[in-house]
């Protein structure tokens, strides 16, 4: 049996969402809007998902999330909508290490709107460089923006804090929140944050599919403008299976992270714990005391990220670059360049992301094969 390790990048549908998803296209198939009994059984399953989102997130109002087609889209909502409502804003302050769904509508944004974007660094262990950060706010600060985790080193935000700091300069502060759904405990009635963002398919759920957390009150412009499906906040038919299912993968992780919540973890432990042990040269990057149970970036150094991967898909194990290259190119990622890793170990980091699904025996199994790998690469190695 293959072993997947890559459960960053997506996870696998849980077979109990798509179960929950089935009727929803032949029986239960009409249209939420509709004033008939086709309609309003449709109107109760999205209402039931709704509350089972706001379980997950700790949120006070159901009415309080709104369904996307995912985490991109619900970035891309929560930036353009604060220079929308900010009136006499126009900066934006965010990190160096966010995904591409914040970061490339915040460069398009200074290209095409004039649109001031404060970057904000990180350190060698990819936290956020606080002081820089709050000399950043301003007046004029529409929005700040930073994950709640990173998705190549699992390093955690301290987003309550950064919540704060932003709102003392009255902007509005987002967290992509992508990562972190599902894998950490989230209670947004204790942490002061304005909109979150998260992703159906990261969590056993589908994908194309995720939701805009909205706090009441917020001011708020769509992105998606149409009919007045979501309270007028999201036009558009809802993918109705898909919010379906959403609502059952948020049911799911929240059953497991109050049952088992740190199964994961253990298993992301014993992996590294073996690794460190069994193979030289080698260094776990992130912030090792706040990071998500369930990442694992591993620097080898003077190796090929592409060449361990090459052996371990051979050996039927999946895992990533701990460095997403950006498409096409070879450059490593702009994380691991933002937090300055030396170039020896920069190109072989690889990234390990676990989830329920993963067993003792399959850490075990790679334990076994990845030190096989590393010195035959080693060996080969000119340097
Ligand atoms: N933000 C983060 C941190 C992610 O890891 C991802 C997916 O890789 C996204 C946003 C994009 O989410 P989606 O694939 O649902 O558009």
């Amino acid at each position: 049996m293959p072993i997947y390790l890559d459960n960053n990048a997506t996870t696998r549908t849980d077979p109990a969402v798509v179960a929950s998803m089935l009727p929803y296209f032949t029986e239960q198939f009409g249209n939420a809007s509709s004033a008939h009994a086709f309609g309003s059984e449709v109107a109760i399953g999205l209402k039931a998902a709704r509350k089972s989102l706001q379980a997950l997130l700790g949120a006070a109002f159901d009415h309080e999330i709104v369904f996307t087609s995912g985490g991109t889209e619900s970035d891309n909502t929560a930036i353009l909508s604060s220079l929308d409502v900010q009136e006499g804003r126009d900066e934006i302050v965010t990190s160096a290490v966010e995904h591409p769904a914040v970061l490339a509508v915040v460069e398009h944004l200074q290209a095409t709107r004039g649109i001031k974007a404060h970057i904000i660094g990180v350190d060698a262990s990819g936290r956020l460089d606080l002081d820089a950060y709050a000399r950043a706010l301003g007046p004029r600060t529409a929005l700040a923006t930073v994950m709640w985790a990173n998705n190549e080193t699992g390093t955690l935000f301290p987003v309550a804090h950064l919540a704060d700091l932003a709102h003392a300069a009255g902007a509005l502060f987002h967290t992509d929140a992508v990562q972190a759904v599902g894998k950490v405990p989230i209670d947004l009635q204790a942490t002061p944050i304005d909109m979150l963002s998260l992703s159906g398919h990261k969590l056993h759920g589908p994908k194309g599919i995720g939701a805009l957390y909205l706090r009441k009150g917020i001011k708020f412009s769509p992105l998606v403008r149409g009919g007045p499906q979501e309270r007028r906040r999201r036009g558009g038919t809802e993918n109705v299976p898909g919010i379906i299912g959403l609502g059952k993968a948020a049911e799911l992780a929240l059953a497991h992270l109050k049952a088992a919540p740190d199964e994961i973890g253990d298993l992301r432990n014993r992996l590294e714990h073996g690794v460190v042990q069994q193979i030289g040269h080698c260094q776990v990057l992130g912030d090792r005391e706040n990071r998500l149970p369930n990442t694992s970036n591993v620097a080898f150094e003077h190796l090929e990220g592409e060449a361990i991967l090459h052996h371990l898909n051979r050996a039927g194990i999946a895992a990533s670059l701990g460095s997403a290259c950006s498409s096409g190119s070879m450059e490593p990622s702009h994380v691991l360049r933002a937090m300055d890793v030396p170039a020896a170990a920069l190109r072989g980091a690889i990234r390990f992301s676990f989830s329920r699904e993963n067993t003792v025996e399959e850490v075990d199994r790679v334990l076994q094969v990845l030190p096989e790998v590393i010195t035959k690469l080693r060996t080969l190695s000119p340097t």
